[in-house]
């Protein structure tokens, strides 16, 4: 069903997750503005919207003030990979802190909806099994991923007190693990790096013994899910889960990448990063209750698709400096 044509800032929107919103966004017949420092995004991943007369792009860093005219703000403006928010941590809390604090006043002066999108990252390494959006979480605030984390956290905090202090429309998305065309090949994460050292027969390396969990959304899945979200009636703000509860251990994904890709690959182990969370799956009741959401696209499909677009792109990517 197509909406009332709207101007819709995205953040982050030269990203993995942003360049998909963006252009399912401009297909509904909505105006775009791409907004991105190219830190871990490319242009690369909205060149094909350039040409669409709705869509324009900007470099900007969302630390720094932006004074546009707006009706709906989703901000994805923030490295998720733990390689790359690792990179420059206090980058990364300035980035969700003052990032969010900027997005928040625009959306206070301008009046537009904004949604945040924050991370299951919030529960640290969870004590309660699946997630649901009452648990307060497990998080280490001094460790490697606190940049990532605690930014992601206040974030949160500052959009429930700007909905309480200045009355503002908000929406929170705790999105979890997902994946798909258009990742970084040199994220780090773990369905990047599987399918990459697969495809170019390097050892594939699970961190620790492979038993920790994650369960992962393809990432057509998740868009549907924070457009949704979006659309929701004013007082349904979250926080809410988006993610797909089909949960899996590690080494699970790498014989499933291995056996996908015919790779002749060995499997290799090595040390478990520090606050690695041991297991991690969404509650997703509440968006499938308050959203009609869930998501459609299984493992294998969404797989077959991210291996699809890494070897068709793979020169491509691999001539592009990495961090
Ligand atoms: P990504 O790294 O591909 O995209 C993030 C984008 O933000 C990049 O284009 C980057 O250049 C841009 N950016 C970073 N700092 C910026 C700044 N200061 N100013 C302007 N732009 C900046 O990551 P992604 O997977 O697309 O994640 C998008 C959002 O979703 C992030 O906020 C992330 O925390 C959140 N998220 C993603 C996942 C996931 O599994 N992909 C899970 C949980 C949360
Ligand atoms: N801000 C912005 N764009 C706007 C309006 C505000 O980037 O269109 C920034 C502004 O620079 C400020 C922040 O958002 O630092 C928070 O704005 P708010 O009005 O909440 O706070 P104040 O300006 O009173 O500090
Ligand atoms: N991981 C792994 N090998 C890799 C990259 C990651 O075993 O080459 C593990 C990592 O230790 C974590 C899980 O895979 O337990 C998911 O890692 P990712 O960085 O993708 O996401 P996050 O830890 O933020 O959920």
């Amino acid at each position: 069903m197509r909406s009332t044509p709207k101007r819709i800032l995205v953040t982050g929107g030269a990203g993995f997750l942003g360049s998909h919103l963006c252009e399912k966004l401009l297909k509904q017949g909505h105006e775009v503005l791409c907004v991105d420092n190219y830190f871990t995004g490319r242009r690369a991943n909205v060149a094909h919207l350039l040409s669409e007369p709705g869509f324009e792009l900007m470099r900007h860093d969302v630390t720094f003030p932006l004074f546009v005219e707006v009706d709906e703000i989703y901000n994805l403006a923030c490295p998720a990979s733990p390689v790359h928010y690792q990179h420059d941590p206090v980058q990364t809390t300035k980035t969700s802190v003052h990032g969010a604090i900027n997005m928040l006043g625009l959306a206070k002066r301008v009046g537009a909806k904004i949604l945040q999108a924050s991370t299951s990252e919030v529960y640290g390494d969870p004590t309660i099994h699946p997630q649901t959006e009452d648990y307060w979480g497990n998080v280490n605030p001094i460790g490697f991923r606190s940049c990532y984390d605690e930014g992601k956290r206040c974030a949160e905090t500052l959009f429930f007190d700007y909905k309480r202090q200045h009355n503002l429309r908000i929406k929170v998305a705790r999105i979890f693990n997902t994946y798909g065309p258009r990742m970084h090949p040199q994220d780090g994460r773990v369905v990047s790096n599987f399918i990459m050292q697969a495809l170019e027969g390097r050892n594939i390396t699970i961190y620790g013994e492979g038993d920790q969990t994650r369960s992962f959304c393809f990432v057509s899945d998740l868009i549907d899910g924070l457009m949704a979200l979006m659309a929701s009636p004013d007082e349904f703000t979250g926080p809410v889960n988006l993610g797909n509860p089909s949960e899996m251990t590690i080494r699970e994904l790498a014989e499933k990448v291995v056996a996908m890709t015919g790779t002749g690959s060995k499997i290799v182990f090595e040390p478990l990063p520090s606050d690695d969370p041991m297991q991690r799956q969404p509650d997703i009741t509440l968006a499938k209750t308050r959203l009609d959401w869930a998501p459609k696209v299984k493992l294998d499909d969404g797989l077959a698709a991210t291996v699809a677009y890494f070897r068709d792109n793979w020169a491509r990517l691999e001539a592009q400096p990495g961090l």
